[in-house]
């Protein structure tokens, strides 16, 4: 059986391209995140979830066309185009400038062979107004957005229907098939993304409360634990510097007990506070972890552990100098740390770990208030 006598009504087709052309898109995103992520990089979602759409949408539109450009069923992927078109606009609200809708519009002519027909620039057109307000009412909260996005699609979809009818003569039945196609593939694409949508943001807060600490905001030890594999195995294979600080406030128990708990957590906030700022005027790449309850990490890549020690002698001094202020009262504290730099003697990151340990643990039963490298 040839495909030509593969007769699957037209609507089935229709389903199945539409559902393909979204869950290739999730697939794509959700692989490019996972790789983003697993090699400890920040991921811009947004930047992603464009490139990718772009590509799919972009890539489906001119390779359908074609396919079917001379033939006299030149009009057969207009609904197609039409949903990718909503698709870009609307569910990845891909903001792009409006010149590229008028070149893209000017190549989609040259490709039909079409841009000297006055009826093709009005196809065109309205095809780019289609996009803006599309683009602007998914950015916009308005009330009953299903409604809205509803009589959008069909508002421009009706007139360029009626201009593919006037220009290739179809039967009035044909408009009503195709429009009727259209409004359900319209229906079907809104419910099957935002269910995978939801999906994602479910993840995504998922993936958030894992490696984030909600009390100070920063990241914890499970997001430590991946950065410091994936730096250890990076500074393993290409010779690099790697070290670390680990530092622990002194005397912590005592604050608790004197003021509370809540100035407790009080302290390590500002704690964080005052270090994050000091990294970030040093160097805004490096990242603290909480690796425990008044422990800390810092993994510095490509540090030399020279270049380390004047970083946690800034880090410790910021600490020291900040008076940390609760209802009335003033609390000073101060933080012993560790610092090393990864060592070939070293088979895994648990054996780098223990020895910034051993420099922290040093510190502490040298009196606290001190910083110990080696
Ligand atoms: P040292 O100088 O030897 O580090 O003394 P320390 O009192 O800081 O010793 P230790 O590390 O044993 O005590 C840490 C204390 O930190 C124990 C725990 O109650 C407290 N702690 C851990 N997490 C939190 C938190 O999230 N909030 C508050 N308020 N306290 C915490
Ligand atoms: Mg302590
Ligand atoms: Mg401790």
């Amino acid at each position: 059986m040839t495909w030509s006598v593969w007769l699957v009504p037209p609507m089935i087709t229709s389903i199945f391209f539409v559902l393909g052309v979204i869950t290739l898109y999730w697939s794509i995103f959700n692989w490019a995140t996972a790789k983003a992520e697993s090699q400890n990089k920040p991921v811009n979602v947004k930047r992603v979830q464009t490139i990718v759409g772009v590509v799919c949408a972009v890539t489906s539109v001119f390779a359908l066309q074609l396919i079917v450009r001379d033939s006299h069923l030149s009009w057969t992927f207009t609904n197609f185009q039409l949903l990718l078109l909503i698709f870009v606009a609307y569910f990845l609200q891909v903001k792009i400038p409006y010149w590229v809708v008028f070149l893209a519009g000017i190549a989609f002519m040259l490709l039909n062979g079409n841009i000297n027909q006055p009826l093709s620039w009005v196809y065109t057109a309205l095809f780019g107004l289609f996009y803006v307000v599309s683009y602007i009412q998914s950015t916009h909260l308005w009330r009953a957005p299903f409604t809205r996005y509803a009589a959008v699609a069909i508002a421009f979809a009706a007139p360029l229907w009626y201009l593919v009818k006037v220009r290739l003569h179809l039967t009035w039945s044909t408009y009503f098939d195709e429009m009727i196609n259209y409004l359900l593939l319209v229906v079907l694409m809104y419910g099957y993304f935002k269910i995978q949508d939801k999906d994602r943001r479910i993840k995504d807060r998922l993936f958030r409360s894992a490696n984030w600490d909600t009390l100070t905001k920063v990241q914890n030890f499970a997001a430590y634990d991946r950065a410091i594999g994936y730096e250890f195995h990076q500074s393993a294979a290409h010779d690099r510097d790697l070290s670390m600080i680990m530092f622990d406030i002194d005397h912590f128990k005592r604050v608790n007990d004197t003021y509370g708990h809540l100035a407790g957590d009080e302290v390590l906030k500002q704690v964080v506070r005052t270090v994050t700022n000091t990294l970030k005027d040093i160097d805004p790449k490096i990242v603290l972890y909480r690796t425990g309850g008044e422990e800390f990490n810092i993994i510095f890549p490509e540090y030399s552990v020279e270049q380390t020690r004047d970083v946690a002698q800034r880090v410790f001094d910021a600490v020291k100098n900040k008076t940390i202020a609760y209802n009335d009262v003033e609390i000073n504290v101060t933080i012993s740390i560790g610092v090393s730099a990864l060592s070939l003697k070293d088979s895994n990151p648990l054996d780098f770990y223990k020895r910034v340990d051993a420099n922290l643990y040093h510190s502490k039963q040298n009196g606290r208030q001190q910083i110990t490298v080696g």
